[in-house]
């Protein structure tokens, strides 16, 4: 038992919760993650960009090697003008660090790489279990499932993503998730060859939609384009019609991308969609983490990351504290702060539609110091007044 806290149940077994259940272990918590997917997880098959800071935080819970070995490092980002015209080419995070650097990576090998390594560690990981409700009192808290099973522990511990179920315990007049004003496609193919180099990003500032590629060591081109147009009414395959209409807005342009996509037998698509302002993150023993407390639109590709960083800030805010209500309030002080800010910068780049990931303001630099204390896991957290 680490401080006060002898258990913790997370709902939700994708990245926070994962990452979470990773954290807490390594302070000495016992946690049970509840996941209601009956499989590794449910996802479109989409990809994403695990950035600098996203690398450290998990290297502090000892989980950088093992998510080093999925996907592909991302050292160099490359922007491009919708004529064609490179427009800048600089590094990427720390490319010297190789533990630190960019990834880009499919989400379902992600939550998976996660997953196992959870079950490794010896963390119960529980499929199949989708959360219904709590009742908590002084002595604990008490989850409710939808198979009428219950798990008591000392915390609850709400990872169940931007549709939280939590949440709306926690607060039920938290404001719902909206869309945030753009479209997302993603494909991967391997007949594509655009230019690039080895381990670069390339972005284009493309007229009518914003897109990027990387090329992955085996030939395969990862791609996505945004955008902004109304919200599709399905998610997942992208209909002929949409393709027609992404093909279209593309050749505006004198890029590769319209020939990327022409290349892409199979595209997804989905919605951008972000929380307002989320001022409530926890009642009594329940506590909101990951993207149901600080869902952020995907342009600063930052919401693994700040998850990762949530799971290191809170382990050790149990850690260091003498009561859950303490950990809970330096966790909360330490992190809305900089969730806020990345929900803000993510909402105004989609909003201009010139979104590389790897200019996330969130990303850390050398200088940030304050943050560079809160991912060392041996250093005591206790937030400043300007604690990012
Ligand atoms: C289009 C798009 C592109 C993105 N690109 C990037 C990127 O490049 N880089 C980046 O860092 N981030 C990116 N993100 C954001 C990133 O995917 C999220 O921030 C991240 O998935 C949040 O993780 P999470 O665990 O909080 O939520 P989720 O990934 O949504 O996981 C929540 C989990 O909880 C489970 N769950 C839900 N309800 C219940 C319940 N009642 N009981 C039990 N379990 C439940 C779900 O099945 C799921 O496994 C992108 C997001 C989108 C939509």
């Amino acid at each position: 038992m680490t401080g006060h806290t002898a258990h913790v149940v997370v709902i939700g077994g994708g990245i926070a919760g994962t990452s979470a259940a990773l954290a807490l272990h390594k302070a000495g918590i016992s946690v049970t993650v509840c996941e209601a997917h009956p499989g590794s997880a449910g996802d479109l098959g989409a990809f994403l960009t695990l950035a600098g800071n996203g690398m450290r935080a998990l290297d502090a819970i000892d989980a950088a090697t093992v998510i080093s070995e999925v996907g592909f490092d991302l050292t160099e980002l490359s922007a491009l003008g919708a004529d064609g015209v490179p427009l800048t080419t600089r590094p990427m995070g720390e490319p010297d660090h190789p533990l630190y650097r960019f990834r880009c990576l499919r989400w379902s090998a992600l939550t998976s790489a996660l997953q196992a390594e959870a079950v490794r560690r010896g963390i119960p990981l529980r499929h199949d279990a989708t959360f219904v409700s709590a009742i908590q009192d002084a002595s604990g808290v008490t989850a409710s499932f939808a198979d009428g099973s219950r798990i008591t522990a000392d915390l609850l511990l709400g990872a169940d993503g931007i549709n939280s179920r939590v949440r709306r315990i926690v607060d039920p007049q938290a404001a719902t998730p909206r869309y945030a004003g753009q479209r997302v496609f993603y494909g991967y193919t391997s007949t594509a060859q655009p230019p690039t180099a080895p381990g670069r990003i390339t972005m284009v500032r493309g007229q009518a939609a914003s897109f990027g590629y990387a090329v992955s060591p085996a030939g395969e081109t990862f791609w996505f384009a945004r955008q902004s147009a109304a919200a599709v009414t399905e998610t997942g395959p992208a209909t002929a019609a949409l393709r027609h209409e992404l093909l279209e807005a593309l050749r505006w342009d004198s890029t590769p991308t319209a020939d990327i996509v022409e290349a892409t037998d199979d595209l997804l698509v989905t919605n951008t969609s972000d929380l307002p302002d989320v001022t409530t993150w926890s009642r009594g023993r329940l506590l909101l983490t990951g993207d149901a407390a600080h869902a952020a639109s995907p342009a600063t590709g930052q919401g693994a990351s700040m998850a990762f960083e949530d799971a290191v800030v809170l382990a050790k805010a149990l850690r260091d504290s003498d009561s859950v209500n303490q950990a809970i309030t330096l966790f909360e002080r330490v992190r809305m702060p900089r969730t806020q800010r990345n929900m803000e910068a993510s909402a105004a780049m989609t909003g201009r539609g010139t979104p590389p990931p790897a200019q996330s303001p969130t990303s850390p630099t050398s200088q940030d110091t304050e943050l560079l204390r809160q991912m060392d896991w041996n250093a005591p957290l206790t937030p400043t007044p300007t604690s990012s």
